[in-house]
C-alpha cells in the first residue's frame, strides 16, 4: 500500500480522505464495483473517474476490499470491575484492530450494567473511537436473576437488548416476563442457554474426551434443554429471543424448527465452534477452555452448516478477556473464555470465505444481521452516507501473535495459525483508522 496514511494508524479524524482503487462492495444495495470514495467531515460521497478532491489524504487501495463495518453482536469489556483483562477503552483498539465499526457489549461486569446511568457511562467511554459499543443491559437487577430491571428507562436510553449472559435466566417465570414486557418496548432478550443443575460443575463437553481425561463434563442438552424453554416462552408470548454461542446439534435442531413455525427466535454462533473440537481439551491449555464448550465433531458440522444456511444468524466473538494470572491456573478452576475480536475476521476469510460460503453471505452474518437483531441502523455505501466501513486486504498472509493483539488480554488457542486476509482499517464516526502493516 502506498500513499500518505501512516498519520491514520492511531484513529484520526476522516476530514478528507480519498478511499482510492478498492473493489466496494455492498450486497443489500447490490453495489460490487472498483470505485473511489471520498470521505468528508465522516460524510461518504462516490467518486466517479479519477478526481482528487483538493486537500484529501489519498489512500491507495488497489487490492483490498470495502465493506460496510462489521459488527460484532457479543463482547465482553470488563470495566468496570476487571480493568486489568480489558479496559472500554482497549476493548475499542481490539475492535478495531478487527475490523469492527460496531460492538454490543455485555453486562456481566462488576457491578454489572442494568441500569440506564451505566449504560450511558460506557457509551461515554467509548467517544473518539471509530467504534460504536451498544450495550446489553442485564435482564436482572444485579444479575441475580430476581427482580426486572427497569426496561423501558433503559430501552429509552437506547438500548434494544437484555441478557444476563455469563449465565441463563433460570427462573422461567422471570424469563417469561422478561420476553414479554421487553417485546412490549421493542426490545428482545438474548439468552445464554445453559441447564445449571445439569451443567453443575462442569468444565468441558461430555465425551468420550472428558471421560478419558477424567474432567466434569457439560453435556449438549445442558444447553439444548434451555433452548427448547425459550423457543416454548417465544412461541407462548408472541416475544423476540436470541440465542447466544451456539454449540450443540440438538439446539441447532430446536432453533430450525423454531424458524421454520415463524417465531422471532434468532441466534449466533463463534468461530471456535465453527472451527475446533473438544479433543483439543486434551492438552490441558485453558485456552481451549470456554461456555459452552468446544463440543464433538457432530455439533461442530451441524453449527456450520446452520451457519451456512442461516438458522444460526450472526456470527460473533464472544471476546472474552482473562488476565494471565487467572486464564494460567489449573484447567478445572481457570475461568471460561477466550479472546475473539483480533482473529475472527482472518478466520472468517481464511476458512469459510470460498469455502462453502459466499462473501455475500458472510456480510450478511457479520454486518446486517446483528444490526437487525439490536434494531439499528444497517450502514450503506452510498451517496450522503455516513462513512462505516471496514477495509480488508483480502490477500494480506499473517501469523496470528497475541502479544500483539490491542486487547489487554491474550487468551486465544488461534496462536500461531497462518491467516490470510487481514483488516487494514476502520472509517466510523468522523474518525479513521488506517493500519501499516
Ligand atoms: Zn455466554
Amino acid at each position: 500500500m502506498t500513499g500518505n496514511y501512516s498519520r491514520f494508524d492511531v484513529p484520526a479524524r476522516a476530514a478528507n480522505l480519498l478511499l482510492k482503487g478498492a473493489r466496494v462492495i455492498d450486497p443489500a444495495i447490490k453495489l460490487d464495483q472498483i470505485v473511489n470514495l471520498h470521505v468528508k467531515d465522516g460524510v461518504l460521497h462516490v467518486i466517479s473517474g479519477e478526481s482528487v478532491p483538493s486537500g484529501a489524504d489519498v489512500i491507495d487501495l488497489r487490492g483490498h476490499w470495502i465493506t460496510p463495518g462489521w459488527f460484532d453482536l457479543h463482547v465482553h469489556l470488563r470495566e468496570p470491575g476487571k480493568e486489568v483483562a480489558e479496559t472500554i477503552a482497549t476493548g475499542c483498539m481490539a475492535a478495531m484492530n478487527g475490523g469492527f465499526t460496531g460492538i454490543a457489549c455485555m453486562p456481566n461486569t462488576q457491578p454489572p450494567l442494568d441500569d440506564a446511568a451505566s449504560v450511558n457511562w460506557v457509551r461515554d467511554q467509548a467517544r473518539g473511537f471509530p467504534v460504536e459499543v451498544n450495550v446489553i443491559a442485564a435482564v436482572t437487577r444485579g444479575r441475580e436473576g430476581k427482580e426486572l430491571v427497569d426496561m423501558s428507562e433503559i430501552v429509552e436510553a437506547g438500548v434494544r437488548a437484555f441478557s444476563d449472559d455469563g449465565g441463563p435466566v433460570k427462573s422461567s417465570a422471570v424469563l417469561r416476563h422478561a420476553v414479554e414486557y421487553s417485546n412490549m418496548l421493542g426490545a428482545r432478550i438474548f439468552e445464554h442457554a445453559e441447564d445449571k443443575y445439569l451443567a453443575d460443575g462442569g468444565c468441558m463437553n461430555e465425551s468420550e474426551w472428558s471421560t478419558r481425561l477424567g474432567v466434569a463434563g457439560i453435556p449438549t442438552i445442558a444447553e439444548a434443554i434451555d433452548v427448547a424453554r425459550c423457543v416454548l416462552i417465544s412461541e407462548y408470548t408472541g416475544g423476540a429471543i436470541h440465542i447466544c454461542h451456539v454449540s450443540a446439534r440438538e439446539s441447532v435442531e430446536q432453533i430450525r424448527s423454531a424458524k421454520e413455525r415463524g417465531l422471532k427466535v434468532t441466534a449466533e454462533v463463534c468461530p471456535h465452534h465453527l472451527l475446533l473440537t473438544d479433543e483439543m481439551c486434551k492438552t490441558f491449555d485453558t485456552n481451549y477452555k470456554m461456555n459452552p464448550p468446544l463440543r464433538g465433531e457432530e455439533d461442530r458440522k451441524a453449527c456450520w452448516e446452520a451457519f451456512l444456511d442461516g438458522t444460526l444468524d450472526v456470527y460473533c466473538t464472544d471476546h472474552a478477556p482473562h488476565s494471565w494470572e487467572d486464564k494460567t491456573q489449573e484447567f478445572d478452576v481457570a475461568p471460561f473464555g477466550i479472546v475473539g475480536l483480533e482473529t475472527a475476521l482472518g478466520l472468517a476469510l481464511t476458512h469459510f470465505l470460498n469455502k462453502g460460503m459466499t462473501l455475500e453471505t458472510l456480510l450478511d452474518r457479520v454486518v446486517y444481521a446483528p444490526r437487525r437483531i439490536l434494531a439499528q441502523d444497517i450502514p450503506s455505501i452510498a451517496e450522503g452516507k455516513p462513512a462505516n466501513l471496514t477495509i480488508v486486504d483480502p490477500e494480506h498472509v499473517w501469523k496470528v501473535d497475541p502479544e500483539t493483539f490491542k486487547s489487554l488480554s491474550h487468551n486465544t488457542p488461534f496462536g500461531g495459525w497462518e491467516m490470510k486476509g487481514r483488516a487494514r482499517g476502520v472509517i466510523n464516526r468522523g474518525y479513521a483508522l488506517i493500519q501499516t502493516f
